[in-house]
């Protein structure tokens, strides 16, 4: 028996389960399929923070993303019942004096004013090494994003919304009314597969490079950090002694799965500036969908007009999603057009 619905998304990441929203918020009805095959939601250390901490530089449209995300959480914390957003400062550790001058001067742009604080902080933690102080980003924090996903996940099955499988494209097929996919029909499929887009046959042509990350969660015994630190590496706090330490970045290594590598890498400047002992309780790694531009895909197939592709979130995906779901479902049933800098477009020659 066919089911007919509005919507195919394939993935439930970030991207897909912002999307899920959307068309939620507009009345329409979908189905989801996923299968965990990526991890990038589910490993994410979750922090969202429009400042680039190694140049001082903002992050592209940060402060209109940031502002827009934020309700988008805190209704999911409602819908949910769930404790998702914990906004805390980051503590940006100075390597030395001329960092500071630099923090200084970035701290003057008018994009970067309302976000890096004028005061630096001295430390007072005995288990972290600080010779030149802190600089305080304000407006920052953290979105529990395995907690979301997972919660998520729940909730859509209990609607009967998700499909626990791999989607297979070779049986999609098209017609002037839409597509159809086994048993379902519909309006349009919206791929947001995240580095998995690579097997995507439609949508592969996008230049998705992936970037490899790892991060270990451990106990830290007495280090009692109440905020995010970020000195070579983050310290993230999770609450009773537990941290997450993180992340690497490695463009060549795409396969999934964690390596002694990056736990090296991470624990060798951990040890930089932190000086207690520790005990590590997991690593896990995830690819980020990065994109050679740094700007998200999101938009039309440029030959088959059913299918759309909601990607590209690259290392702020928690920032990034909510706002370019909207897009896209604005673009779909509004007609507004996609912001060209986002749009898949401008990959056409
Ligand atoms: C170590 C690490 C740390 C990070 N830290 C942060 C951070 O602090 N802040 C931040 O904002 N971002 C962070 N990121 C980046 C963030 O994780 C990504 O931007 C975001 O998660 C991407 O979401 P997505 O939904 O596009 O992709 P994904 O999370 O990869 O989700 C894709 C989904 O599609 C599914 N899928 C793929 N192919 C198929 C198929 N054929 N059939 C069915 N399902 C399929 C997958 O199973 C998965 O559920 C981090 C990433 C990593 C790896």
């Amino acid at each position: 028996m066919n089911k007919r619905i509005d919507t195919i998304i394939v993935g439930l990441g970030l991207a897909g389960l912002a999307y899920a929203e959307h068309l939620l918020a507009r009345g329409k009805s979908f189905v989801v399929f996923s299968d965990r095959s990526q991890q990038a939601s589910m490993v994410a250390g979750g922090l969202y923070n429009p400042v680039i901490l190694k140049r001082f530089t903002g992050a592209w449209n940060g402060a209109a993303q940031l502002d827009y995300a934020l309700p988008f959480y805190e209704r999911l914390e409602g819908k949910l019942d769930l404790k998702l957003d914990y906004q805390w400062p980051i503590l940006r550790r100075f390597a030395s004096i001329e960092e500071q001058n630099l923090w200084f001067q970035a701290s003057d742009k008018p994009g970067l004013q309302p976000f890096l604080s004028l005061k630096l902080v001295e430390n007072r933690n005995k288990g972290l090494s600080v010779p030149y102080k802190f600089g305080v980003v304000e407006g920052t924090g953290r979105v529990a994003t395995k907690t979301l996903i997972t919660a998520y996940e729940t909730y859509l099955e209990q609607q009967g919304f998700w499909q626990k499988e791999s989607f297979n494209y070779t049986l999609l097929a098209q017609d002037s009314q839409g597509v159809s996919y086994k048993d379902w029909q519909a309006n349009s499929v919206v791929f947001a597969e995240g580095y998995g887009l690579k097997t995507n046959p439609f949508f592969n042509y996008l230049p998705l490079e992936g970037t490899k990350g790892e991060v270990i969660t451990m106990k830290i015994p007495g280090l009692n950090e109440g905020a995010i630190i970020k000195s070579g590496v983050f310290i993230i706090p999770l609450g009773e002694d537990v941290y997450r330490v993180g992340s690497t970045y490695f463009w060549r290594d795409k396969t999934q799965g964690p390596t002694e590598a990056a736990k090296t890498f991470l624990l060798e400047r951990l040890e930089r500036f932190m000086t207690l002992s520790y005990e590590i309780v997991s690593h896990v790694s995830g690819v980020r969908p990065t994109v050679s531009d740094r700007r998200p895909l999101v938009g039309q197939h440029p030959e088959y007009k059913n299918l759309f592709v909601l990607n590209g979130m690259g290392s702020r995906g928690v920032m990034t999603a909510p706002t370019a779901a909207n897009a896209l479902s604005s673009y779909i049933y509004d007609g507004i057009a996609l912001d060209p800098e986002m749009d898949v477009a401008r990959f056409l020659s």
